[in-house]
């Protein structure tokens, strides 16, 4: 259990879990890419241990660089993305892999992708540890996607609760 502020957390993914079903991803990844030197570009703050746990597993030679944007007040997408910081690669000819903490709405991920689209890059795909199928307002093409979950708030393993919990080896769910 986990109380950050008035919220209680209970578990909902162990780190075990996590850790497998990542090994999976990135095997997947491996195969798909066995030819290509993709630029992996992890959504900050969110997507830091997953794409760093990811990138542990990357047998094929391949770029790392990151982005940060914010789209979320306390347990509501306000649907409002900001980009704090930008990339500084040029992407254009690029094979990307967008990594993401989760997918909600996919309101954030729609707009990373469109500013990234924008720059012409050889491909675009997306990974996420977590994607909720309940939430979303946009189409999304998910090519890894970590556990598909129910749409409930989640924390830990990078995800935060106003800027807390993000530093958990499990994901742990708003106790209703
Ligand atoms: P979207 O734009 O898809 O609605 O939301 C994407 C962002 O909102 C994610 O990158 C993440 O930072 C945040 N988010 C969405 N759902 C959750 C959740 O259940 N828990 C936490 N902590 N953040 C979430
Ligand atoms: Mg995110
Ligand atoms: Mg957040």
């Amino acid at each position: 259990m986990l109380i950050i502020k008035d919220k209680t957390f209970v578990p909902f993914i162990t780190a075990d879990a996590i850790q497998a079903r990542i090994q999976e991803l990135a095997s997947q990844i491996n195969r798909d890419y066995a030819d290509r030197q993709p630029l992996i570009v992890g959504v900050l703050n969110g997507s830091v241990l997953f794409a760093a746990d990811l990138m542990k597993h990357l047998t094929i030679p391949c770029e790392i660089t990151f982005i940060r944007v914010k789209s979320y007040t306390a347990t509501e997408s306000t649907g409002e993305l900001k980009q704090i910081l930008g990339l500084s690669e040029p992407v254009e000819g690029r094979d990307l892999i967008v990594v993401e903490d989760i997918v909600d709405t996919g309101l954030t991920i729609c707009d990373v992708c469109n500013q990234l689209r924008a720059q012409s890059p050889a491909s675009l795909a997306i990974a996420t540890l977590l994607f909720k199928p309940a939430a979303l307002k946009k189409p999304v093409d998910l090519q890894y996607v970590g556990f598909e979950i129910e749409n409930r708030f989640v924390v830990g393993y990078g995800l935060d609760y106003d800027g807390l919990g993000r530093n958990t080896p499990d994901i742990l769910v708003l106790a209703s």
